[in-house]
C-alpha cells in the first residue's frame, strides 16, 4: 500500500493557486506561480520538494519552476506537447502516459482549449484542473475554440463524482454570481452560493469541489439545463452553440 495523499493549498499572487501533494517521501508541488510562498509552504510542513507539475504553460503557473528546480533539484513534469514552453521541463506527458507518484498512479487528460497543450492531473481522486475546470466556471479559449472546450471538459465529466477538484484560480465567487444570472432557480447553486460567501468572508478557499458538485451547479457542465437554454432563450441549439453562448457571456460578464 502507497503512503496516502495530503494536500496543501499554497496561495500564491492575488488569487492563484499552488499545491503540494505529498505522499511517502515524495511531494509534488503543482502550478508554482512563484517559487518564495511554495519554500514557505514546504518549510512549514518540513517537506522536501521532489517534483514540479505545469498543467499548462502560463507564467502564473510556471513562474517558479526555475527557482524551485535549482533549489531542490525536483524533477519538471508537464504536457509534451507544449515541451518548448515549460520552463525547464525534464519530463513530457501525454495522455496515456503512465506514470506514478509515490507509488500513486497518476493519470494524464489531455484538456485542450485555455491552451493547446493543457493537461489535468489525476492522483488518487484528486484531478488538478488548471485552468481548464474551475470551481463553478471554465477557463477563458486562448488557443483552442468552444468545441473544443466543450471535449475537453466532457473528457473531464468521465471521472467519477466524488473526484476532488483542485483548479488554478480562487474564481468561485465572481464565477458563481454569473452562474446565478443563467440559473437563479438552481436549490444546489443557491446553496453552494452561501457556503462559497462564507468561505470567503473568512479568507477561506474554496477548493477542492467535488465533481459531482460541479455538474450540479456550474453552468459550463450545464449547458443542457432547461433553465440556462431558457435565461439564453437558445431552447433549439444543440449543446456547443450553448456552451459558447454560455462562454461568450461569461467575457464581458
Ligand atoms: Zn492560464
Ligand atoms: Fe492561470
Amino acid at each position: 500500500m502507497p503512503a496516502p495523499v495530503e494536500i496543501e493549498v499554497v496561495s500564491c499572487l492575488s488569487d492563484n493557486y499552488a499545491y503540494l501533494v505529498k505522499t511517502g517521501d515524495v511531494c509534488a508541488v503543482v502550478d508554482p506561480s512563484e517559487p518564495e510562498p511554495v519554500k514557505a509552504a514546504l518549510a512549514r510542513r518540513g517537506w522536501k520538494l521532489t517534483h514540479i507539475l505545469n498543467t499548462h504553460h502560463h507564467l502564473d503557473h510556471t513562474g517558479g519552476n526555475l527557482a524551485l528546480k535549482a533549489e531542490t533539484g525536483a524533477v519538471v513534469v508537464g504536457p509534451a506537447k507544449d515541451a518548448a514552453r515549460i520552463p525547464g521541463l525534464d519530463s513530457g506527458v501525454e495522455e496515456g502516459s503512465d506514470w506514478e507518484l509515490g507509488g500513486h498512479k497518476v493519470q494524464v487528460l489531455e484538456v485542450p482549449a485555455h491552451t493547446r497543450g493543457a493537461i489535468t492531473f489525476v492522483i488518487d481522486g484528486n484531478a488538478f484542473t488548471g485552468d481548464t475546470l474551475f470551481t463553478l466556471g471554465c477557463g477563458r479559449l486562448f488557443e483552442g475554440d468552444a468545441a473544443m472546450m466543450w471535449k475537453s471538459l466532457s473528457k473531464l465529466m468521465r471521472l467519477p463524482d466524488d473526484t476532488k477538484i483542485w483548479c488554478g484560480h480562487e474564481y468561485t465567487q465572481s464565477n458563481g454570481r454569473f452562474a446565478l444570472t443563467l440559473e437563479p432557480g438552481n436549490q444546489a447553486l443557491k446553496a453552494r452560493m452561501n457556503e462559497v460567501n462564507i468561505a470567503r468572508a473568512a479568507g477561506e478557499p474554496t477548493v477542492p469541489a467535488t465533481l459531482g458538485l460541479e455538474k450540479q451547479t456550474n453552468p459550463f457542465l450545464r449547458p443542457d439545463s432547461a433553465e440556462i437554454r431558457k435565461s439564453l432563450g437558445m431552447e433549439k441549439e444543440d449543446t456547443v452553440t450553448v456552451f459558447a453562448e454560455i462562454r461568450e457571456r461569461k467575457n464581458s460578464f
